[in-house]
C-alpha cells in the first residue's frame, strides 16, 4: 500500500500535513478566536457545500471577521484540497482564525486571518452503531448562553463542548447532551438531538440556543417530505427518557440512532421505524447529490 502524506492548505499553499504551521501568536491559538466548518465528501463531492459556505459567512459576520477570500474561492480551495489529496470519501475541516497579532484581545491587532483546510480519508463508523444505536448521557455542563457566546456561531472556541465531552466520556457515553441555561435540552457536544413520540418528530427549537445543524435542517425537510409530523419545541430531559425513539445528527454521523439515555433504554431498545426511515432518506438524498 502506498502511503502518501496528506497535504494541508495553509493560507493559499498546500504543504505536507506534518509541516503545516501557524504562529503561536495566532489569536486562534491564544484565545480560541476563530470559526470553522466540518464537511463530508461523498464520491469526490462535498455534500451541501453551499450551505456550509453560507454558515461560515454567518459565523464570520457574527465575530466581525472578514473572510480572507470570497466564498467562491473558499469553495474552490476546499475542492482543490480533495483533488490534490486524491480523496473521494473524505472528512474536511476548514478553520479561519483571527490570525497572528500582538497579545491583546483587540481583533485590530491581527491584520490577516489564517485559513487552514485539513482533509483526511473518511473512515466509516462501525455499522453496528447504526444497527444497535448508541448511548448518550445528559451532562451537567450547560450549553453556552446565547447572550454570552451564541451556539449558533460555529466557533473554534470549543471549551464548553470539551467540558461536556469529558463528562460524557466519564459516563461511558458516546455523546454528551447539554441542557441550556434554563435546563431545556439543547444539543450534543458535536450533534443535534431528536426524539420521536407517538409518531411525531421532536427537536429543540433554535431559540433553545443551539447550532442550526445543516444535517438537522435536512432531516426536518426529509421528515416533512415523508409525511412525518415535525415539532420544534422546548424539550426536557424527561422527554428524552420517555421517547419512543431518539437519534443524533451531524455532517459526518448523518442520522445516528440513540438507544439509551443516562442508562435508560429508549423505546424498545433498538432503532425505531421513524429513525430507520430517516437514515435511509438521508442516504438516498446523499446519493441523489453525488
Ligand atoms: N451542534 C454542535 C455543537 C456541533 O458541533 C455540530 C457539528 N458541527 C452540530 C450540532 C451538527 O451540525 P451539522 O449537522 O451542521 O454538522
Amino acid at each position: 500500500m502506498i502511503v502518501f502524506p496528506m497535504l494541508a492548505y495553509v493560507n493559499g499553499h498546500f504543504v505536507p500535513r506534518d509541516e503545516a504551521r501557524v504562529s503561536v501568536y495566532d489569536h486562534g491559538y491564544l484565545y480560541g478566536d476563530g470559526i470553522y466548518e466540518t464537511m463530508r465528501a461523498y464520491g469526490g463531492n462535498i455534500f451541501l457545500l453551499n450551505r456550509h459556505l453560507s454558515r461560515l459567512k454567518l459565523s464570520a459576520d457574527a465575530i466581525s471577521l472578514t473572510l480572507p477570500l470570497p466564498l467562491e474561492k473558499i469553495g474552490s480551495a476546499l475542492i482543490e484540497s480533495l483533488t490534490v489529496n486524491k480523496l473521494r470519501e473524505a472528512y474536511i475541516r476548514i478553520q479561519i482564525s483571527r490570525g497572528p497579532g500582538e497579545i491583546g484581545l483587540d481583533p485590530a491587532l491581527c491584520p490577516a486571518p489564517t485559513m487552514v483546510i485539513l482533509v483526511k480519508p473518511f473512515k466509516d463508523y462501525p455499522a453496528e452503531l447504526y444497527e444497535n444505536g448508541v448511548a448518550v448521557a445528559v451532562v451537567k455542563t450547560r450549553r453556552n448562553h446565547p447572550l454570552a457566546q451564541d451556539p449558533a456561531i460555529k466557533s473554534t472556541n470549543f471549551l464548553n463542548n470539551i467540558l461536556a465531552k469529558i463528562e460524557s466520556l466519564k459516563a461511558g457515553a458516546y455523546e454528551g447532551i447539554m441542557l441550556n441555561w434554563k435546563g431545556y435540552v439543547a444539543e450534543g457536544t458535536i450533534s443535534n438531538i431528536f426524539t420521536v413520540k407517538k409518531g411525531v418528530l421532536h427537536t429543540p427549537h433554535l431559540d433553545t440556543g443551539i447550532l442550526e445543524g445543516i444535517t438537522r435542517d435536512l432531516v426536518l425537510l426529509l421528515a416533512k417530505r415523508s409525511k412525518v409530523r415535525v415539532q420544534e419545541s422546548l424539550m426536557r430531559t424527561s422527554d428524552l427518557y420517555r421517547a419512543d425513539e431518539c437519534f443524533i445528527t451531524n455532517t459526518t454521523l448523518e442520522v445516528m440512532p440513540v438507544t439509551s439515555v443516562d442508562g435508560n433504554q429508549v423505546g424498545s431498545g433498538i432503532p425505531g421505524p421513524v429513525t430507520k426511515k430517516l437514515i435511509n432518506a438521508y442516504r438516498n438524498e446523499v446519493q441523489r447529490h453525488v
